[in-house]
């Protein structure tokens, strides 16, 4: 692929400062290479950007998850409300602990939890609600703020792939007790390596999740609950320390070619290529889908260009062999459809305007002759 997906050259301009920072760490007196200076930093600086009461840094964002669940008590024979179209740590993350998932359809053009769905799925056994942003808008998170207050029902957030939007003013991962970041490689704040984070504006959760991320010990020896180690790694800290300033500009890049795209793609409709809602608040752009009536003749026609393009997911959660099981016999037709549709286009912010121009005449030339002759909208 000429225009791959998943580029090969995310760390290219910052490949020297990374191999310092190995050299540093590695050759440094302390010898420090989890949890020490560049973790307190890199954990203090998320916090102050956020105005959360705290940031704890770990593992993975499906570590993060588990822990803020652990954190909160959710455990055997409570349930927890989760979207059926997503990723699976959603539902690995809440059966980790003990806990059930119970599968939420999604609304069909948001592609997130439907709240009204997600409300009926609260019964006596109901301790939380797990909405999950998705591609290009986060979920609806005044809603679930409200079903959560209303119902008596404790609320955590998935925003995993929103770090940096935000909603009515409120960052992702500042709506619910807690949240969650994941800083794999592919992320919109990705790194070379494993990690993520907890945010949180409850300090007491925060506490209790610093000590499960390191063996449940609230000083050296003292291990006040069963925790587990999820620890976070010194040089990816001091990288992403370095990379930090620049990821609002990185951010900003991601939401011009989005909306660039969106422009140029909303008078598809009625050819079966349907854009991400255009709504302004709440957008996150981590991935840019399409939903696509003839999805797998949009991806070969991309492919036979030079275009990567990825299918974000091919299954509901409740339809995975993993899963299954745990799901009550129902059905989430919009999750179904829009796994048949869903259609992911490259949107990483070194894509040059003539990437993402090629990108978009080859959607305008798939969707017939009426839109491939339309007048060029330059990128702003
Ligand atoms: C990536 C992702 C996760 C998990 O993050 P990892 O760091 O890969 O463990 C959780 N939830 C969502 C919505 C994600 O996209």
């Amino acid at each position: 692929m000429e225009l791959p997906f998943f580029p090969p050259d995310l760390f290219e301009q910052d490949r020297k400062v990374f191999l310092d920072i190995v050299r540093e760490i590695g050759t440094g007196p302390e010898q420090k290479f989890i949890l020490g200076e560049q973790t307190r930093r890199f954990e203090d600086a998320l916090r102050e950007e956020l105005g959360a009461a705290d940031v704890i840094a770990c593992g993975s964002g499906t570590a993060a998850l588990g822990l803020v669940l652990r954190g909160m008590g959710v455990g055997r024979g409570d349930e927890v409300v989760v979207p059926a179209f997503g990723c699976a740590p959603l539902a690995s993350a809440v059966l980790g602990v003990g806990a059930a998932p119970v599968f939420a359809d999604i609304d069909p053009h948001r592609m997130t939890a439907d709240p009204d769905e997600v409300e009926r799925s609260i019964t006596g056994r109901t301790k939380a609600l797990l909405p999950a942003h998705m591609f290009s808008v986060m979920a609806d998170m005044p809603r679930f703020a409200e079903i959560a207050r209303r119902r008596g029902v404790r609320l955590v957030e998935d925003s995993a792939v929103a770090q940096g939007a935000e909603r009515h003013g409120v960052p992702a991962g500042l709506w619910g007790e807690a949240g969650v970041y994941s800083f794999v490689q592919v992320k919109s704040f990705g790194m070379p390596g494993e990690g993520g984070a907890v945010v949180t504006r409850d300090a007491e959760l925060g506490r209790r999740v610093r000590m499960l991320r390191n063996h449940g010990q609230s000083r050296r020896f003292v291990h006040e609950v069963i925790g587990t180690n999820s620890r976070f790694d010194e040089i990816q800290a001091a990288f992403q320390l370095h990379r930090l300033p620049g990821f609002a500009d990185r951010l900003r890049r991601r939401a011009e070619i989005a909306e660039h795209y969106t422009r140029r793609f909303a008078p598809l409709a009625d050819r079966g290529i349907v854009p991400p809602p255009d709504d302004g608040d709440g957008r996150c752009y981590y991935v840019y889908c399409l939903q696509v009536q003839d999805r797998d003749g949009l991806q070969e026609h991309l492919a036979d260009r030079g275009i990567g393009s990825h299918v974000y997911y091919p299954q509901p959660l409740p339809h995975q062999a993993a899963f299954a099981p745990h799901a009550a016999a129902s059905c989430w037709p919009n999750a179904e459809r829009a796994c048949e549709r869903i259609l992911a286009l490259p949107i990483y912010p070194h894509l040059a305007d003539h990437d993402v121009d090629r990108i978009t005449e080859a959607v305008l030339e798939f969707a017939g002759p009426a839109h491939q002759d339309r007048p060029e909208s330059p990128l702003p």
